[in-house]
């Protein structure tokens, strides 16, 4: 599986631009928000609480002026007093005891003047004590704007007496005429009010005397004022100096003069709010921050988890491509992926760039799979895989088709000498020895090669005809290369044809025939035998001869059939011909099946023939391949009562050796021996040592291909048994036979 490195490192710039920013700045967006508004909402409201309490503060302060003027009424409207100040002398103990000192004791005003009319000192009393003209003296400069304000309406009589009052509060009287003011007395705060004495009914014309009274807002005064409007820490202070916490508001009095400071602890809603919702809402957004945390670790993850997928995905999906054109056991490029590169190639060459594909076929692999294993076939597979693929260029493509088979794509195959040349470099480099398993392997390889784009450009056509040049490399022999000409194209097509009518000439039957060709005895010439051989009488293209025929009815199995057939007519004959034997031809494809013996068996039970008046002929292959189980079949054959002959003797490999092995009852001489005698002395000492040595064994000797009356002798002389040849007679139909056999006609002439 690969994984390219920086998927990982794209996912996590991915993730932080596309989930974690937009998420951050949310985030930052909603405490900034919340934030924000809270301390709005905070400071609009404190706002708002802060002018209602700096009003709140001057009503307070100048309702404490109300409230003394109110006081000072008891006072001011009582006749009494009016009377007492209309006597020429002033009662001094009765003037402090219900005046200074009431007003004192009863409303804690500290302090208390009358005055006449013009404004001149009649009493004063300070702080709880009587005579403190001296009070009035360091007072006056800053109660003189009071009392001229009183004075003067007082004075203008033409003024109605409703009109006249500088100030009316709900707490005074209508008719009650006085001046009340915040302002700075000695130094300090105080409430002051100037009211003027009057008596009912007012005395018209009579001038009234003035009652100050004066009360200091500092204090004990100040606390008992703050605590009743509820405003916390307020004091006094000349200078603007605010503590911490504490808010302020300067005071004038009514005259526009500067009197100092009030200051407070002011509530403060907002920020009492704020106190309590900052935590809330810090905590919330806490909360928040977490659950995008959480979100965005999740995001994450199932995003890893995605891209990881998608990664793996795409892995297993180039694995799966590269399975589905490679070779596992080598490798190599597969069928798919030559076929692919073929196209290509077949484009570049329809283009004008030539090219060869080479089709191969190990040789024996077959046998060192059977011998050695199936792990050795692969080793031996991947080995070769390996040697091809060194011998051609990077450029070309080695590709395993399937088993043993393999294709190589050559480009730019200019030259027919070099194309020649790297064939036999393969050839060369596979005769080396495999080493496998620990044991040294031979074997080969056939090569059948197609140019393009001599041989055309279609796919199918060219993988066709480099097929049907690698059958004619293995037909030649193998271990060897064969260029495809047109030629062969032909011969192939002939034989599928050939294959096609086979088929239906064994069904239709009567285009096939038995022929016989007589054996006889070397010393009489008496026929002792007949060879049972098949002829095919073609509508078309006339006899086809059995060498034509036979190869292409084994490579197809329809071998099985006609032999069987054969067989079935020999016995029928054999019946006819009492005296006689008659050979039949097995082929060695034949043997591949282990039933063989017992369908020959029933076959000779079906036509009532006995076994013993058949002779059956077969060739050394079928001994050399699966010999337990031809040496089985043979074995029943014979017990059955079958004679067995060694046809073509001489022709295979080592003939001799397996005579040992496999027990038959005659051997027949190959006629390519008996075509050399007389010229050849070699062939003269084979025939006399076959001979002799057959004999040794106890079989019988046949020559077969006997042509003339020299070999014939000769044959006689060495020793030969029986002897079959134009000499004596060509194969002839079941009709020319019986003629012969009936005496009514000669040998002799018939050949
Ligand atoms: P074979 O078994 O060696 O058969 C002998 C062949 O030699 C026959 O050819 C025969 O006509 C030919 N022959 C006989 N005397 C002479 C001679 O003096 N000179 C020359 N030059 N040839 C001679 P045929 O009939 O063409 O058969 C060829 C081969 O076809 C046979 O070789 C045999 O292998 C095969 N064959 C023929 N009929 C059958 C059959 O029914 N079954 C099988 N399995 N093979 C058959
Ligand atoms: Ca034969
Ligand atoms: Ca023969």
């Amino acid at each position: 599986m690969f994984r390219a490195p920086t998927d990982s490192a794209v996912f996590r710039r991915y993730f932080t631009t596309q989930v974690l920013l937009p998420i951050g700045i949310l985030v930052i967006a909603v405490v900034a928000a919340v934030a924000l508004g809270l301390h709005w909402a905070a400071g609009t409201s404190n706002e708002v609480s802060l002018q209602r309490q700096t009003r709140m503060t001057r009503l307070v302060l100048t309702s404490a002026t109300d409230r003394l003027a109110y006081e000072q009424q008891s006072v001011a409207a009582w006749n009494q007093l009016s009377g007492e100040l209309a006597k020429p002398r002033l009662d001094k103990i009765w003037i402090d005891a219900e005046i200074g000192q009431w007003l004192h004791e009863m409303f804690s005003h500290d302090l208390t003047f009358i005055l006449d009319t013009d404004g001149r000192l009649i009493y004063a009393y300070a702080s709880g004590h009587p005579n403190a003209a001296d009070s009035f003296r360091s007072a006056q400069a800053d109660l003189r704007p009071m009392i001229d304000a009183v004075r003067g309406i007082s004075k203008n009589g033409a003024i109605p007496r409703q009109s006249r009052k500088a100030q009316t509060t709900a707490l005074t009287r209508p008719e009650t005429i006085y001046e009340g003011f915040v302002t700075e007395v000695d130094g300090r705060p105080a409430t002051a009010s100037a009211m003027l004495i009057s008596s009912q009914p007012a005395p018209v014309g009579k001038p009234e005397p003035i009652l100050v009274s004066v009360r200091f807002l500092d204090g004990a005064y100040l606390r008992q004022i703050a605590a009743w409007a509820m405003i916390d820490g307020l004091r006094f202070s000349m200078e603007p100096k605010a503590h911490r916490g504490e808010t302020m508001v300067a005071f004038s009095d009514k005259t526009g003069r500067k009197i100092g400071y009030f200051f407070w602890k002011p509530e403060l809603p907002g920020t009492q709010i704020e106190k309590v919702l900052a935590p809330i809402a810090a905590f919330v957004i806490l909360i928040m921050v977490g659950m995008m945390g959480l979100l965005a670790r999740s995001l994450w993850r199932s995003g890893r988890q995605l891209s990881t997928a998608i990664v793996d995905l795409r892995a297993s999906e180039a694995q799966a491509q590269h399975l589905a054109f490679h070779d596992v056991l080598t490798g190599l490029p597969n069928r798919a992926m030559f076929h692919d590169r073929l196209e290509q190639a077949l484009a570049r060459a329809r283009r004008g760039h030539p090219c060869a594909i080479l089709a191969l076929d190990l040789d024996r692999f077959k046998q060192v799979n059977d011998t050695l294993g199936h792990a050795a076939g692969d080793t031996l597979i991947r080995e070769f895989a390996q040697r091809l693929a060194e011998i051609v260029r990077t450029t070309d493509t080695v590709a395993r088709i399937g088993g043993d088979e393999f294709s190589v794509l050559l480009c730019d195959a200019n030259r027919r000498k070099d194309l020649e040349q790297l064939c036999d470099r393969v050839l060369a480099t596979v005769r080396e020895p495999f080493e496998i398993l620990g044991s040294k392997v031979f074997v080969g390889v056939s090569i059948g090669v197609v140019l393009v784009p001599e041989a055309g450009t279609d796919r199918g056509d060219l993988i066709r005809k480099a097929d049907i040049a690698l059958y004619r490399a293995k037909s030649e022999g193998r271990d060897r290369y064969r260029i495809f000409t047109p030629l062969m194209d032909e011969t192939v097509k002939l034989r599928s044809e050939i294959e096609e009518e086979l088929r239906h000439a064994i069904i239709s039957g009567g285009e096939l025939e038995v022929y016989y060709q007589p054996e006889v005895e070397a010393g009489t010439q008496r026929i002792v035998g007949m060879e049972a051989l098949l002829r095919w009488n073609h509508p078309v293209r006339g006899m086809i001869p059995p060498d034509q025929f036979i190869p292409i009815a084994e490579e197809t199995g329809l071998i099985v059939q006609l032999g069987e057939w054969v067989l079935a007519v020999a016995c029928r004959m054999a019946r006819a011909w009492p005296d006689i034997f008659v050979a039949v031809n097995l082929s060695a494809v034949q043997f591949r099946s282990a039933d063989l013996a017992t369908r020959i068996i029933d076959i000779a039970r079906a036509e009532g023939c006995d076994p013993a008046r058949i002779e059956l002929e077969i060739t050394e292959g079928v001994l050399l391949d699966e010999d337990h189980i031809a040496r089985g079949i043979l074995q029943t054959l014979r017990e059955a009562g079958f004679r067995i002959a060694l046809d073509d003797f001489g022709t295979g490999y080592s003939s001799l050796s397996y005579l040992r092995q496999f027990k038959v009852d005659k051997i027949k001489i190959d006629r390519s021996f008996i075509q050399n005698l007389g010229h050849d002395h070699e062939a003269a000492a084979i025939v006399t040592s076959v001979v002799t040595l057959g004999h040794a064994m106890g079989l019988t000797v046949t020559a077969e291909g006997v042509e003339s009356r020299n070999q014939m002798q000769l044959l006689h002389a060495a020793g030969c048994n029986e002897l079959q040849g134009y000499l004596f007679s060509r194969a002839l139909p079941a009709a020319a036979i019986v003629e012969i056999l009936a005496g009514r006609q000669r040998l002799h002439d018939v050949a």
